[in-house]
């Protein structure tokens, strides 16, 4: 069954394709559930790179028009990829009462570290930055406003060795992912962005092995994300790709997400 939850639109100023197209697109590639998970606008502040709050319900009834035009033929799903910032919680609950979301995904690109200053985790000084952004990702885990944690690795984007700092974040993350039984992406994009000269070797930037290879030990459920930005990715060979390491790594896979199950 081809699946993918992780999908973006034109909306967010750095990908291609109207809703419709993605949709078309998933018909034509064999997809049988997709989510679109757009990156989510803040009504007081843009934080670039997404959707302008006041294109949130043209999105979302962009989606619901190709939900009834596509009945029978695809299941879709109303999501978006978002960071968490503590004083947004009313909002994140607007989103599922008032927006009727069907999930969110928690994209933490930007962060509020241990002084309360908000980071870019595209930009860590050391990798000391990262405990600070496994603790923000723990804290918005243990919320339960997020279906998935989207690239819970992204962090080895950025250009430092493997290192105890990383793998106490590593841990962090992934024991509060198991405690509260939330799944965790496998995000294909990363492999798409390709392999890189890294002090330690040549890698891509996620997902990171050593990462995995701690999920590999839980019972924890992983979802193979496209995290496509084109239509022609939701299901490409990035994706396949990602699914072959993801088995060969030993982890739990899973194509389906019961958004039903998560109640805030
Ligand atoms: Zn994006
Ligand atoms: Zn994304």
């Amino acid at each position: 069954m081809i699946t993918n939850f992780h999908t973006h639109t034109n909306r967010c100023c750095h990908a291609e394709g109207l809703e419709e197209d993605y949709v078309s697109e998933a018909i034509r590639q064999g997809v049988v559930q997709m989510g679109f998970s757009d990156h989510a606008p803040f009504p007081d502040y843009d934080f670039g790179f997404r959707m302008q709050y006041n294109e949130l319900n043209d999105y979302l009834s962009a989606i619901e028009q190709s939900q009834r035009k596509h009945k029978g033929e695809i299941q879709l799903f109303k999501g978006l990829e978002i960071e968490y910032f503590p004083h947004y919680q009313n909002y994140y609950r607007e989103l599922f009462d008032k927006y009727r979301l069907d999930y969110l995904a928690l994209g933490e690109h930007m962060y509020i570290d241990a002084n309360g200053k908000r980071k870019n985790i595209f930009f860590a000084n050391s990798t000391q930055d990262y405990i600070d952004y496994a603790n923000a990702v723990c804290e918005a885990i243990e919320t339960k406003l997020f279906s998935f944690v989207a690239h819970p690795d992204v962090m080895f984007t950025n250009p430092f060795n493997w290192d105890s700092s990383c793998e106490n974040a590593s841990r962090l993350i992934i024991d509060c992912a198991e405690k509260n039984d939330v799944i965790l992406e496998f995000n294909a994009n990363g492999i798409r962005k390709n392999v890189r000269a890294y002090p330690e070797g040549i890698r891509c930037p996620y997902p990171h092995k050593s990462f995995w290879e701690i999920v590999q030990k839980t019972n924890i459920r992983v979802i193979i994300g496209s995290d496509n930005h084109i239509p022609s990715q939701i299901h490409d060979d990035y994706v396949r790709k990602a699914e072959q390491m993801a088995h060969r790594w030993g982890l739990n896979v899973v194509q389906s997400i019961d958004f039903h199950s998560y109640k805030y």
